[in-house]
């Protein structure tokens, strides 16, 4: 990669000072949804919301109805990355990330009695730059909930998911980028999280119902009740 030019002496001005995150984690509660493609992130996010009156924004979904969007100027690039299993510029999934949290706690989505709101962002975030620019600029994480699935399985998952999902990402070629991504630029963030304590892992080989019990369990370790039970 070309070195950017140094900045003349008039330009280099003092060090930007850190920004304020425009929500706070006191009345937003933030948790992170991570595992590999086929993880079975998107199914025990449904229990949760469910469950425990959180509000669902998927990383993937956001990008994909971009990608649609008429008027959007990054569409093209949308489409290029999420075919070729690569991370799409972080500015662009940040601000659909902080757009739509707005837009939930404008219709009054997501309170929960008097105990703030409650986000999962699943899929998200996929590399070290979305994490810190998310936390520092958006909101603070509670914690990231990982499933751990080995690859022989998600690929299984995936492969079966595509004879009907549509999602032009469902095929062996692209599941294969996934999986390289995955592993090269989105496992770093789950271990700099958990270097943190702010990992909550689960083992997501078994069957759903099973996987959603031991969840239950460690959201409950973590504060987190389930509403109007
Ligand atoms: N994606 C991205 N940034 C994100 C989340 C997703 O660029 O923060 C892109 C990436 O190309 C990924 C695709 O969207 O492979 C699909 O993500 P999704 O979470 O829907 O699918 P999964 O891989 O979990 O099945
Ligand atoms: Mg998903």
């Amino acid at each position: 990669m070309p070195s950017l030019p140094s900045p003349s002496h008039k330009e280099r001005i003092s060090a930007p000072s850190k920004p304020t995150p425009t929500f706070s984690p006191d009345t937003v509660h933030v948790v992170y949804v991570l595992g590999g493609p086929g993880a079975g992130k998107g199914t025990q996010c449904a229990n949760l919301v469910r469950d425990y009156g959180f509000k669902h924004l998927s990383a993937g979904d956001l990008l994909r109805a971009e990608q649609d969007r008429k008027d959007s100027e990054f569409g093209g690039m949308i489409k290029e990355y999420i075919a070729d299993g690569k991370i799409v510029p972080m500015e662009v999934t940040v601000q659909l990330l902080e757009n739509a949290i707005q837009a939930k706690l404008d219709e009054g989505e997501g309170q929960v009695g008097g105990k703030g709101s409650r986000f999962l962002i699943d899929g998200f975030p996929r590399k070290m730059d979305q994490a810190l620019h998310f936390e520092s600029s958006v909101c603070p994480s509670q914690f990231t909930l990982f499933f751990d699935c080995p690859e022989e399985e998600m690929q299984k998952r995936l492969l079966h998911r595509g004879e009907t999902s549509g999602r032009s990402d469902d095929n062996a070629e692209s599941i294969k980028k996934r999986f390289k991504t995955f592993v090269e630029t989105s496992m770093p963030v789950v271990e700099y999280f958990e270097k943190e304590g702010k990992v909550v892992r689960v083992e997501a080989t078994e069957s759903p119902e099973r996987i959603y019990e031991v969840v239950k369990g460690r959201m409950g370790e973590r504060g987190f009740e389930m509403i109007g039970k």
